[in-house]
C-alpha cells in the first residue's frame, strides 16, 4: 500500500505541496486531478524519490520508498522520455535491464505487449519512426515491463485517440485486477470517471475534495434532473430550488441545488404536455471540478 502523510513541498518560497495526504491501497486506482500547476507531476516525483519533499512522509508497504523499491514501481511520465534514437526493443531492454530483469524475460514480455497493443511489426523500428501515439505505446509498455507492484501514469491518455484510450484502460484494469496499485493524473474527467474509484481534487498543491468517487457523488447536493417533456424553460428556471435549464440535442437538463427541489420541479412538469421521462441523477465529475476548482479560483 502507498501511504502519503502529510506532505509538503516548497520550490524556494513557493509552497507547490500543501500537506497532502492519501492512500492507495493493493488493486486500486486512484485519481489525482487537478488544472495545470496544480502539483500534480511535483507529488509523483516525490513519490519515486525523484524530488525530496520538504516534509511529511512517503511509504510503500510501511517502508519509505529508496533506491531499492524503484524495481517495484512504473512511472509514465507526462513529459515523455523516450530515446528516440533506439529501436523499441532497445528502448526496452534499456529500462527492463534498469529495473534488475534478465533479458529474456524482457523480451518475452516485450513480444506479447506488442502483441496486445497490435504493433507487433515496430519491433526493430527507431522510436522517432513512431507515430506519437505509438511512442505512447512503448513508454506505456516500458513502465509496466517489470509488473510493477505500484504504477504511476502522469496524463497517460493525453494525445491518444478513442480507440487507443479504450485499449490503455483494459490493460490497466486488468493490472489492477493482479493487484497493481495504480495512481494517475488526468485532466480529463471522463477518464477518471469511467475507473477510477478514489480520488484527491488539488488546488494550488492543497486537496480539496477527496473520498472515494461514489461517496463524494452522492454527498455532492446539487443534482441534475433529465427531463423529456414539451416544458416552458423560462417557467421552469423561476422554480424554487433550479439553478438552471439547458436544452440538449436530447432532452432538458434541469440542475437543482439539492435533493429536497426535486418535488417542486416534479409539480411544474405534470402540468407539460408529452411527458416521457424524469430522471434525477449525481452530477458529472467534470460538474463538480468545476464547481470546486471555479469557485475556489475565484476566491
Ligand atoms: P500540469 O498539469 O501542468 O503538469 P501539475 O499539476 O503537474 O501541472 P506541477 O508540475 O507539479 O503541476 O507544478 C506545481 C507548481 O510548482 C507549478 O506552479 C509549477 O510552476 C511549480 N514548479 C514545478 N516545478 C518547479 C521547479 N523545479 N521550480 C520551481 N517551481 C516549480
Amino acid at each position: 500500500m502507498l501511504k502519503v502523510e502529510n506532505v509538503t513541498k516548497y520550490y524556494g518560497d513557493f509552497k507547490a505541496v500543501d500537506d497532502l495526504s492519501f492512500t492507495v491501497k493493493e488493486g486500486e486506482i486512484f485519481g489525482l486531478l487537478g488544472v495545470n500547476g496544480a502539483g500534480k507531476t511535483t507529488t509523483f516525483r516525490m513519490i519515486i524519490g525523484l524530488l525530496d519533499k520538504t516534509s511529511g512522509k512517503i511509504t510503500l508497504d510501511e517502508e519509505p520508498i529508496d533506491y531499492s523499491k524503484t524495481d517495484y514501481i512504473g512511472f509514465l511520465t507526462e513529459e515523455r522520455s523516450l530515446l528516440t534514437k533506439l529501436t523499441v526493443k532497445e528502448q526496452v531492454i534499456y529500462y527492463g535491464i534498469l529495473k534488475g530483469m534478465d533479458e529474456k524475460t524482457i523480451l518475452e514480455r516485450l513480444d506479447y505487449w506488442l502483441k496486445r497493443f497490435r504493433i507487433e511489426s515496430y519491433k526493430d523500428k527507431k522510436i522517432k519512426e513512431l507515430s506519437k501515439g505509438n511512442q505512447q505505446k512503448i513508454q506505456f509498455i516500458t513502465s509496466i515491463i517489470n509488473e510493477p507492484k505500484l504504477l504511476i501514469l502522469d496524463e497517460p491518455f493525453s494525445g491518444l485517440d478513442p480507440i487507443n484510450v479504450e485499449q490503455f484502460m483494459e490493460v490497466i484494469k486488468e493490472l489492477k485486477k493482479k493487484g497493481t496499485s495504480i495512481i494517475f493524473s488526468s485532466h480529463r474527467m471522463e477518464h477518471v470517471e469511467l475507473f477510477c474509484e478514489k480520488l484527491v481534487i488539488l488546488v494550488h498543491g492543497k486537496s480539496v475534495l477527496q473520498g472515494s468517487l461514489k461517496e463524494i457523488k452522492k454527498s455532492y447536493r446539487k443534482k441534475n434532473i433529465h427531463i423529456k417533456a414539451d416544458l416552458d424553460a423560462e417557467k421552469i428556471s423561476k422554480t424554487k430550488g433550479v439553478l438552471s435549464v439547458d436544452k440538449t440535442a436530447e432532452d432538458y437538463i434541469v440542475k437543482i441545488e439539492s435533493d429536497e427541489y426535486i418535488e417542486n420541479v416534479f409539480k411544474e412538469i405534470k402540468n407539460c404536455k408529452n411527458v416521457t421521462e424524469f430522471r434525477v441523477e449525481d452530477p458529472t465529475l467534470n460538474e463538480i471540478f468545476l464547481d470546486k476548482v471555479g469557485v475556489l479560483y475565484e476566491n
